[in-house]
């Protein structure tokens, strides 16, 4: 028997078709029909203005915080419990991060420890919903307008997620989404910006682009980057984006038969999605509590003998050395360290089989 996987790409015909039609043509750098069109359907799709579409998620990011002019002495409120890309590109114009501690149920940066960490160098928020759990945006778009920051959704897990029916990555002044192998829609590596303001949308072609004034070719207005996305990936793109409909129920459902097949196991906690949110349930992920018999390490290990492959969540910035010159001592993110020493992903891609996650919920209630 396979393997079965945390996570699969799921690529058919139509992404195929795309793609050699792409190569065929001979636009295989950033210029091609399938650019425009990806950008247009995927800001179309998340109910925003323009799209910019990027070479991967961190180059989003990084473009995002760029174009709203973010640098050094400036402070950006980031999660602890997070992928580190957001804290890294903050890192990359020469800002600080300042890290702030996890919700004990959602799992998302908690509006409260927001509140306490805006002081005058405060210039930006960069929210990240989940494992597609969208954060509280009310809340948090309230902190943003009293304190005049500006929001960046990192919606890099969240395509398709809602809060009271407003689609992640309509939030903020931008939101960067990644198309890397194992997100909701993928386009090999890739990501995108999205905004609904004109100038942003300029200013960020403009950064991704060497800093080329559009008109005038090789003349350079600012110190710009290569962050663009090829043809080749926005075809791969376009077809992903025709399925995600398909993609999200999918999720939707692994989601459900897990909690249906683990509800009763009283050494597992999941991860809570509250009123007029639609999570997208990306990466299907169980805390270990401390009430059970084995260790998170054991169930992987005893996973990964019956050939389920599983994977600890991330870690907590504050546990590691490299970060933790960011953190006063006196900080306990007790929350964020909680759930990174006890989560574990299991099996989420598109591809599982009802009777693959009953084979998965049967080990794990046999312990
Ligand atoms: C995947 C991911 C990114 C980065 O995306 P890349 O395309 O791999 O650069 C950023 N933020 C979050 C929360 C992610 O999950």
């Amino acid at each position: 028997m396979k393997i079965i996987p945390v996570s699969e790409p799921n690529i058919e015909t139509k992404e195929i078709a795309y793609v050699n039609k792409a190569v065929k043509s001979g636009w295989v750098s950033s210029i091609g029909e399938f650019i425009e069109k990806f950008e247009a359907n995927f800001a179309k799709f998340c109910n925003r203005k323009y799209g910019v579409s990027t070479g991967n998620g961190t180059h989003a990011l990084h473009l995002a915080l760029e174009a709203l002019g973010i640098g050094k002495g400036d402070e950006v409120i980031v999660p602890d419990f997070s992928f580190i890309a957001p804290a890294n590109a903050v890192h990359y114009v020469g800002a600080k991060p300042v890290f702030v501690d996890a919700e004990k149920d959602t799992w998302n940066m908690d509006p409260k420890e927001i509140k306490k960490r805006v002081n005058l160098k405060t210039k930006a928020i960069i929210v990240v919903h989940l494992y597609g759990n969208m954060c509280d945006m009310d809340e948090i778009m309230e902190i943003a307008r009293k304190n005049k920051l500006f929001v960046i959704e990192d919606a890099a897990e969240a395509h398709g997620s809602k809060y009271k029916d407003n689609m992640a990555g309509s939030f903020g002044d931008i939101s960067c989404f990644s198309f890397y192998g194992n997100k909701i829609i993928t386009t090999g590596e890739g990501g995108m910006c999205l905004t609904n303001d004109p100038k942003i949308n300029k200013k960020m072609r403009l950064l991704r682009d060497h800093g080329m004034t559009h008109n005038n070719k090789y003349w350079h207005e600012i110190v710009g980057f290569n962050y663009r996305m090829t043809n080749l990936q926005a075809a791969l793109g376009c077809a992903q984006l025709e399925r995600i409909g398909d993609f999200l129920k999918t999720k939707k459902r692994n989601a459900v038969l897990y909690e249906k097949f683990l509800k009763d196991v009283p050494w597992i906690e999941f991860q809570t999605t509250k009123p007029w949110r639609e999570n997208n349930y990306w990466m299907f992920t169980i805390l270990i509590k401390e009430n059970s018999k084995y260790s998170r390490a054991e169930i992987m290990n005893i996973l990964k003998k019956k050939r389920v492959e599983t994977r600890n969540v991330f870690y907590s910035a504050s546990i590691m050395p490299v970060h933790s010159k960011y953190f006063n001592k006196k900080d306990k993110f007790q929350n964020s360290v909680y759930i990174s020493k006890r989560g574990i992903n299991l099996p989420s891609s598109t591809k599982l089989t009802e009777k693959e996650i009953k084979y998965i919920c049967n080990i794990i209630k046999s312990l």
